[in-house]
C-alpha cells in the first residue's frame, strides 16, 4: 500500500472544515472518532468491522454488547458511540449501512441517514475529528461509484451547516476505492 507525507492527501475546505481523503487503514487512524461499518448484532464480522475488533480490543466489543442489551439490535441507518479501546482513536462510532438489493429498497436514504447520524453524533459528544470508511461498499454490495458520490455530497451538506468538526477523512483501504472517492471529490 502506497502512503503519502502528511498534507500530500487531496482535501477540500468545506465551511471551517477540512474534508480529507487518504488512502490507507482506519484502524491506524488518530481521528478522535473512527466510524465501523457495523452490522446490526455489533458483535463484529468481516471487513472494517473485523480489523476494528482485532485491533480495539475485547471493551468495544463489551460496550457493544452492553449496548444491544439495552436497546437492541441497531437498526440501519442508525449509529451508537463506544470507546476506542486500544485504537488511537479514543471512540468508534458504529453505524449500519445498507446492504445494497437493487437501489430500490431505500439504500440511498439509509446510507444517507449512517453518515449523517455518525455525524450528529460526533458533534453531540463535543469531537473534533472524526473519520470514514466508504460504508457498505464492501460486503454490504453498494455499487462504489453512487456511494462516494453520496457520501461525499452528505458530509458536504452537513458541513455547510453548524458544526463543531474541524476534520472529516474518508480512510480507503484500496486504491480503487481511493481513486473513485478522489473523483468524485475534484467534482464537489
Ligand atoms: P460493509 O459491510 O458496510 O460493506 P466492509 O467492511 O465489507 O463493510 O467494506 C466497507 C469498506 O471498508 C470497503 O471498501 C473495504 O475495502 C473497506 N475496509 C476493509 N478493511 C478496512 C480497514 N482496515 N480500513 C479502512 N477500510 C477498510
Amino acid at each position: 500500500m502506497t502512503s503519502s507525507p502528511p498534507g500530500q492527501w487531496p482535501e477540500k475546505i468545506i465551511g471551517k472544515t477540512r474534508l480529507i481523503l487518504e488512502l490507507g487503514d482506519l484502524t491506524k487512524s488518530h481521528a478522535q472518532a473512527v466510524v465501523n461499518a457495523a452490522n446490526p448484532s455489533l458483535l463484529g464480522g468481516a471487513g472494517v468491522d473485523g480489523a476494528i475488533h482485532r485491533e480495539g480490543g475485547p471493551a468495544i466489543l463489551k460496550e457493544c454488547r452492553a449496548l444491544v442489551a439495552r436497546i437492541g439490535r441497531l437498526q440501519p441507518g442508525r449509529a451508537v458511540i463506544t470507546t476506542g479501546g486500544r485504537l488511537p482513536a479514543e471512540n468508534v462510532i458504529h453505524t449500519v449501512g445498507p446492504i445494497w438489493r437493487g437501489g430500490d429498497k431505500r439504500e440511498a436514504d439509509i446510507l444517507t441517514s449512517a453518515y449523517r447520524e455518525s455525524l450528529t453524533l460526533a458533534d453531540d459528544m463535543a469531537l473534533q475529528s472524526i473519520a470514514f470508511p466508504s460504508i457498505s461498499t464492501g460486503a454490504y454490495g453498494y455499487p462504489l461509484v453512487p456511494a462516494a458520490e453520496l457520501a461525499l455530497q452528505t458530509v458536504k451538506q452537513y458541513l455547510e451547516g453548524e458544526t463543531g468538526l474541524s476534520s472529516v477523512t474518508f480512510v480507503l483501504f484500496s486504491r480503487e476505492v481511493f481513486d473513485v472517492y478522489q473523483g468524485v471529490l475534484g467534482k464537489l
